[in-house]
């Protein structure tokens, strides 16, 4: 069999040259990494359960209007995409505080933000992401103006819409990260959303436990990553293909560890 094309391999995903040109294929690693990659790990069945995740919400968001580099899920671990020029930068959103905000302003973690906050950090693995604003981004041409309103403008949109959704299901969006990337039609170009959306990226908290069923819990070593996974699945009513034989419910991952 003839080998694809790799066009780029990421911390928890590959890109292959796509069927058509303009096309990509992004396959979903069970790679976990942490605190800007200095923590490694698998997760077994996570890249299963954030493809199906993903292409999920991406389909929701494009039935209200935001556009998105999915066209459809090939198979289990992988999917059909735009290819775009990725904007370098990560947009995050935040409505409770966590993570790194809590750690810098001195915030207790679960407190509710006054507003939604929007966040931006330089896309670059070498300096660790570093956290800038929108002046930086403007001086170094890395968006313009307009692309940055349409940037800012949708992660409200997507904020507003998953926090519902999540809110129907009994979890609350407390963050989570996008990035974004540029397509070119002629001489003109149009902004995005691209990446993924799956709980890598997103802060999820159970609304009657507090349960973390995010990344966290390989952050910070709570163990239980496949099963938090694989409950926020459920509840958005997928139920992977294939992925049932690595996962077990919360419930009888507690009583695994004898809770
Ligand atoms: N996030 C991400 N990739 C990053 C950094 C952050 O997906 O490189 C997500 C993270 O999962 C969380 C939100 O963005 O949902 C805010 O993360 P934070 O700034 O608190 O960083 P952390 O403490 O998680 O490193």
């Amino acid at each position: 069999m003839a080998r694809r094309r790799q066009i780029y391999e990421g911390k928890a995903k590959i890109l292959y040259e796509g069927p058509e040109p303009g096309t990509l294929i992004q396959y979903f690693k069970d790679d976990a990494t942490a605190f800007n990659a200095q923590k490694k790990g698998t997760i077994n069945g996570k890249g299963v359960l954030n493809n199906r995740i993903s292409e999920h919400i991406f389909t929701l968001l494009a039935g209200i209007g935001i556009p998105t580099h999915f066209i459809r899920r090939l198979n289990m671990r992988e999917q059909l995409i735009r290819q775009v020029e990725i904007v370098p930068v990560e947009v995050v959103v935040r409505n409770v505080a966590a993570g790194s905000l809590s750690k810098r302003l001195g915030i207790e973690e679960g407190t509710p933000l006054p507003r939604t906050i929007i966040e931006y950090y330089f896309k670059d693995d070498a300096l660790g992401d570093p956290m800038i604003t929108d002046e930086h981004i403007l001086a170094f041409g890395w968006a313009s103006q307009e692309e940055l309103h349409d940037m800012a403008d949708m992660a409200i949109r997507v904020n507003d819409f998953m926090s519902g959704l999540f809110a129907g299901i009994g979890i609350r969006l407390i963050d989570f990260k996008l990035e974004f990337g540029r397509i070119w039609d002629n001489d003109y170009s149009r902004i995005i959303l691209a990446d993924e959306i799956s709980p890598d990226g997103c802060r999820l908290w159970d609304m009657s436990t507090g349960e973390k069923l995010d990344k966290d819990r390989f952050r910070r070593d709570l163990g239980g990553e496949v099963e938090a996974y694989q409950e926020v699945a459920r509840r958005l009513g997928l139920f992977p293909e294939g992925a049932d034989s690595a996962v077990l419910d919360l419930e009888t991952h507690r009583k695994r560890r004898g809770k």
